[in-house]
């Protein structure tokens, strides 16, 4: 594990951390706690699970190797700690099988760095109904880590732990779990950050799709009311699972496709 500190990290109180899949992933679903410790009194911590070897890579980084592209992910990854000013940045470095794996020595590493801030009030981490292995991964080790910690009476002041769209939309959630998470305002310092990701943005514009997407979300959100945001994600409360111990991931897909069912029954 590195832990990175930014040369002009945001020193106010943790409020927000994010735990991501890939180096990249915490700039599209924690964008909001990105804005948020610019705009108001608090800073967030980010958290990457993986070391990034395998991604595909074309262009001018075609022939890469493995290990080479771990450094210039890592790069990245702090550039982007940089300009968003997280608090701290921490790269766990394991392979995406070990977190599709749900090593438990995964889990055990979040469990310690989320004890290190006990003011923490939101959690932005993967949807468990991501396309992406790796996210569903990333996501039921986060879960895992949350629930250990709120039934010891720790993370006495979350109130929010929000499963974000990346592969995979959420638009189609029912209302009872969908969270709108409004980025409006936040356009540009998304673009700023997400441009510092040189070696995925040349194999797909991730860059570009992830505004875009939230454009779409914004104008699409609500059928008979003028868009009264501009940008726009989707994610899901997964609070209801942390602070039930006997509710898991899987009771909330029943759940949830339960109610998606009866709603496109309904309209049928
Ligand atoms: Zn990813």
């Amino acid at each position: 594990m590195e832990v990175y500190k930014p040369k002009d990290s945001n020193e106010k109180i943790v409020k927000n951390i994010v735990i991501a899949a890939h180096k990249d992933d915490g700039e599209m679903i924690g964008i909001k706690a990105i804005d948020d410790s610019f705009k108001k009194d608090e800073s967030l911590v980010m958290i990457i699970l993986t070391n990034g070897s395998g991604c595909p890579r074309v262009g001018e980084f075609k022939s890469v190797s493995d290990e080479d592209m771990v450094e210039i992910r890592t790069a990245e990854q702090k550039r982007a700690a940089e300009i968003g000013r997280y608090n701290c940045l921490y790269l766990l470095e394991h392979s995406s099988k070990e977190v599709q794996d749900m090593h438990t020595n995964i889990k055990n590493e979040l469990v310690e760095i989320l004890k290190k801030y006990p003011e923490i009030e939101n959690i932005y981490i993967h949807n468990p109904f991501d396309k992406h292995n790796t996210h569903v991964g990333a996501c039921e080790l986060a879960i895992a880590a949350i629930k250990e910690l709120y039934a010891d009476g720790a993370l006495k002041k979350l109130s929010k732990v929000l499963g974000v769209e990346v592969w995979r939309g959420l638009d189609w959630l029912p209302d009872k779990y969908k969270v709108t998470i409004d980025t409006t305002g936040a356009e540009f310092i998304s673009q700023n950050i997400m441009s510092v990701f040189v070696s995925q943005n040349s194999a797909k514009r991730y860059d570009e799709a992830i505004s875009n997407r939230r454009l779409a979300n914004a104008t699409f959100d609500a059928s008979h009311e003028s868009n009264i945001c501009t940008s726009l994600m989707y994610a899901i409360d997964l609070m209801g699972v942390v602070q039930d111990v006997n509710k898991n991931l899987s009771d909330l897909l029943t759940e949830n496709l339960d109610l998606f069912e009866k709603e496109l029954r309904k309209n049928l």
